[in-house]
């Protein structure tokens, strides 16, 4: 199992990855997808995880693989129904990631009301950025992280334009998963998502404090 790296504290080896879908209002429309009341919860296996230095391999049975990019909260404590106003003690880092999507797979996958799994969890799926210890985040909801691809801006997030918060999605996870250390949560991508191609370089941002690249095979 993968263990990430949180700046100037432990490793931790990562357990379950929890994935949030539609959690930024322009994204949902520009995929044409309705507004939830409660978070769309998805899983990534382990075996997608990669980290700078590892290339992003384009699986054969897809033309349109998206990226996705989002911050990422790492769990560093085991909880279970934790209280909102608690959730945020309960996090490790925060990092940033691409939850890499075969659209084209997805979407027949949707159309016929079967789970995203082999659309969203392929080898290579969940570049990870290392993580940012949370003590050094004032407030998760008020940072901006940008994605360029070919080092043209792509994707802009501000936290503060998510549906559920950090908070609330911690909260809500725990309401029906017993948490560990080493879980991580991609949070939701913002608008901007699209196709990748061999040969491209992309590069996620969280302002000044974390830089990531990765190359497409
Ligand atoms: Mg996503």
């Amino acid at each position: 199992m993968p263990d990430i790296s949180i700046r100037n504290q432990r490793a931790l080896t990562i357990n379950n990855i929890f994935c949030i879908g539609r959690n930024y209002v322009a994204h949902a429309e520009e995929l044409g997808n309705e507004i939830e009341t409660s978070p769309v919860v998805f899983l990534k296996p382990t075996s997608a995880v990669i980290f700078e230095g590892d290339r992003i391999r384009l699986p054969a049975m897809s033309s349109d693989v998206h990226y996705e990019a989002e911050l990422v909260v790492a769990i560093g404590r085991e909880g279970k129904n934790i209280p909102r106003s608690d959730a945020l003690g309960y996090v490790a880092g925060y990092g940033l990631g691409l939850d890499l999507t075969m659209r084209d797979v997805q979407s027949e996958l949707k159309s016929k009301g079967l789970p995203w799994t082999i659309a969203k969890g392929f080898d290579t799926s969940a570049p990870l950025s290392e993580f940012l210890p949370s003590r050094e985040i004032t407030d998760p909801q008020d940072m901006t992280f940008t994605l360029h691809v070919n080092g043209e801006l792509r994707q802009t997030g501000k936290t503060s334009r998510m549906i559920f918060t950090v908070a609330e999605l911690v909260s809500y996870l725990s309401s029906l998963f017993t948490l560990h250390p080493g879980d991580l949560v991609f949070t939701g991508t913002p608008r901007g998502v699209g196709r990748l191609a061999s040969g491209d370089v992309l590069a996620l941002e969280l302002e000044t404090a974390l830089h990531a690249e990765f190359h497409v095979a």
